[in-house]
């Protein structure tokens, strides 16, 4: 028991190869325990899922190594996601992209809110802000 790891990952599936089994195959072939936090399917962007996976070293690595073999990138989520106020114009385009409300619009002020804790750091505000306001912080 206490030689397992935990992470937690954001998988992006292509989208050409987002309706592949990837949760069973991590649970019967690499002895994982895992819990399924969020799943998006997007049509024109990637799709992702977010995952709380629980198992040994070694059949971590070799997961991630399937993982890679399909196309499918992780991110872990060690890293976090900031936005600097003096870069950002309120345009809102983040807000209507982003799947957990982690950032949202005041509609007393018209301006874009950013709540950390609600963020799964799927990436997709960080795409697409026309100013790039939004970065990734690697925390420790
Ligand atoms: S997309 Fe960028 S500029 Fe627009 S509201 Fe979001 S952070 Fe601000
Ligand atoms: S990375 Fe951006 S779009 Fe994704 S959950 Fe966090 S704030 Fe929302």
């Amino acid at each position: 028991m206490t030689d397992k790891i935990r992470k937690k990952w954001v998988l992006h599936f292509p989208a050409t190869n987002s309706d592949k089994p990837i949760a069973y195959h991590l649970v019967k072939d690499f002895n994982l325990v895992i819990n399924i936090l969020q799943a998006t399917a997007q049509e024109e962007t990637d799709s992702f899922l977010i995952l709380e996976v629980i198992g040994r070293k070694k059949d971590i690595e070799h997961s991630l190594e399937f993982l890679r073999q399909q196309d499918i990138e992780v991110e872990d989520m060690e890293k976090g996601i900031t936005l600097n106020f003096n870069k950002c114009i309120h345009c809102g385009l983040c807000v209507g992209l982003c799947p957990t409300e982690a950032l949202t619009i005041d509609h007393l002020t018209w301006e874009v809110c950013f709540n950390k804790s609600e963020c799964v750091v799927c990436d997709l505000c960080l795409k697409y802000c026309p100013v790039k306001a939004i970065e990734m912080e690697f925390l420790k």
